[in-house]
């Protein structure tokens, strides 16, 4: 009885739910410090003190109907000019208040903008590798999803390819760097010369074609990496935002959409995104934790933490045999399957209790997604079974 869409939407989750019931049921067998599950992006560390302080702050500080209670649907005005003056101080650029729209996560940012911007059958595009969910947020506003293979060599994105494939009929275009599951960071010198094709297609078609970034990594970068701001290379671009990683808040939904003054149809853009924050039913990006993020825009997670992890999990399945992209950022170790067949290598994982994520979820076959976003000993206990189950492929 239910719609034939959501058939679609619940086979294509079954996979990952389908990993996480198979750890749980892996840990009561055999003890959870016995199984390695490295499946999930979801951040072992702690949100930074700060974080706690400002919740029983504005708990004991702010009026409770204030705090609880409904606000414009883009958000609390004082935390969007904050949020828009602490973006100005770190990247140079000029936002103010109506530039943001606080959401429910990078996850609630992206389906607003693409149900303000999508007409059925617009095409978004995406560089493969990418983050699954995708198909199903263009779905959602029938949109269709147009895939650039990966670039295999180094995991920037495959420009020769995208020129070709922006079309009269490109609505959006959707950017993940900090990438997940490469870890990658989109250089500069890409960044441009991607805006560079977006310029030159638009004129072409004379049409809007809107860069959406999606970066929910952004401050999850080692050995000093700088991240593009994509705002001061194209106009019509849109960053979408969460603090999920970055302050290790997933459950909170709390995130925000930096829509420029510069984009074609601006105020257009941002009544529709205002009412599609509402009509989705979010209605507004969760009240308390707006309150608190805005007392703790520059509170950090200590990221040596995930550095260390990213070392020790690189060189050890490095001198194991495994060929890994050596990641700049985010915390997933892409690494390539020793045979093709990269779900069946995934399969074969499990009997050393390891769990990682086959590459084909992300549109990526021959290749296997590690999280490690884990303890530091879940990764010292796993080196050694990740080092037995190469044996077998040699
Ligand atoms: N985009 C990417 C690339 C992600 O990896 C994730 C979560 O893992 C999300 C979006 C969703 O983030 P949020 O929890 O902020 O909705």
């Amino acid at each position: 009885m239910i719609s034939k869409k959501m058939v679609g939407y619940v086979q294509g989750s079954s996979a990952i739910r389908a990993m996480f019931e198979e750890g749980k049921k892996m840990s009561a067998l055999y003890g959870a410090e016995n199984v390695y599950d490295f499946s999930l992006g979801n951040p072992n560390l702690a949100p930074p003190e700060e974080v706690k302080q400002a919740i029983l702050d504005v708990l004991h500080e702010e009026s409770p109907t204030f705090v609880h209670g409904y606000m414009n649907n883009s958000g609390y005005e004082d935390i969007r000019q904050k949020v828009a003056e602490n973006i100005n101080q770190k990247h140079g650029t000029h936002f103010e208040t109506q530039n943001i729209l606080m959401t429910v996560g990078a996850a609630g940012g992206l389906n607003v903008i693409l149900k303000t911007l999508l007409d059925p059958g617009d095409e978004v595009i995406v560089f493969a590798p990418y983050f699954g969910e995708y198909r199903s947020y263009v779905s959602n506003f029938d949109g269709v999803l147009v895939e650039v293979s990966p670039n295999t060599v180094d995991f920037q994105p495959n420009l020769e390819e995208f020129e070709k494939k922006v079309t009269a009929k490109t609505k959006a275009v959707i950017v993940n760097s900090p990438n997940n599951p490469t870890g990658v960071v989109y250089t500069e010198k890409n960044i441009t010369a991607l805006s560079n094709i977006l310029r030159s297609k638009q004129e072409e078609f004379g049409t809007s074609i809107y860069l959406i970034t999606d970066e929910p990594y952004r401050e999850l970068v080692y050995d000093g990496v700088s991240v593009p701001y994509v705002t001061k290379y194209y106009k019509n671009a849109v960053i979408g935002y969460s603090y999920s990683k970055s302050l290790s808040l997933p459950g909170e939904r709390i995130g925000y959409l930096v829509i420029p003054s510069e984009v074609d149809d601006f105020q257009d853009v941002v009544a529709a995104a205002n009412v599609a924050n509402r009509i989705l039913g979010y209605v507004n990006a969760p009240s308390l934790m707006q309150r608190a993020v805005g007392r703790c825009l520059d509170a950090e997670v200590n990221i040596g933490v995930y550095d260390k992890n990213r070392k020790a999990l690189y060189n050890g399945l490095t001198e194991a045999g495994y060929d890994c992209i050596r990641p700049d950022g985010a915390f997933y170790l892409f690494v390539k399957s020793p045979i093709e067949n990269d779900v069946e290598f995934c399969n074969r994982a499990k009997k050393y209790h390891l769990l990682i994520v086959p590459g084909t979820s992300f549109a990526c076959p021959g290749y296997v997604r590690i999280a490690y976003c884990v303890a530091y000993e879940t990764i010292t206990g796993a080196l050694p079974k990740f080092k037995e189950l190469m044996e077998e492929f040699k």
